[in-house]
């Protein structure tokens, strides 16, 4: 069944000129982009997108993080596209993260690990909406 998921290529992966090289393991593994834009968010978007993370030690330093530089927000399409992204993805700390995965090729540490991607059909909705109205998805 088509699936939607939000991506965030992080403005560490950004800054490593990786952008190309994350959006094509996605279009390789089946993944269609159906909307995208590229943005620096301030440090209260990041809270507001992160806010189910709002009582984590780690959470303040991840809202300066992701506010620190240039994002490109994707959204994928495509069947199972939220396990399949998951997957691509790899591990939240890049150091665990399975050999060839995103995370393991192009993550630094457990934050500055590259991509976001949604992990539920529920966040995923939420996601999405944070940053595209429906009008800027293209159907598939
Ligand atoms: P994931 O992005 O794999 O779904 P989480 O939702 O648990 O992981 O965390 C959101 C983001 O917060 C992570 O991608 C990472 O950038 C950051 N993060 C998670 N855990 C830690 C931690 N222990 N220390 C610092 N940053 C963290
Ligand atoms: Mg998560």
């Amino acid at each position: 069944m088509s699936e939607r998921t939000l991506a965030i290529i992080k403005p560490d992966a950004v800054k490593k000129h990786v952008i190309g090289d994350i959006i094509g393991r996605y279009e390789r593994a089946g993944l269609t982009p159906i909307a995208m834009r590229m943005l620096r968010m301030s440090k209260a978007t990041a809270a507001g997108f992160y806010a189910v993370h709002k009582t984590r030690p780690f959470f303040d330093s991840l809202c300066t993080f992701m506010s620190s530089g240039p994002v490109v927000v994707l959204v994928l399409a495509g069947d199972n596209a939220i396990k399949k992204h998951r997957d691509l993805m790899g591990a939240t700390d890049p150091a665990k993260a399975d050999k060839g995965t995103i995370r393991a090729v192009h993550g630094t540490n457990i934050e500055s690990n590259a991509v976001h991607g949604s992990d539920s059909p529920e966040t995923a909705r939420f996601e999405i909406g944070y940053f595209f109205p429906e009008m800027d998805l293209i159907e598939e």
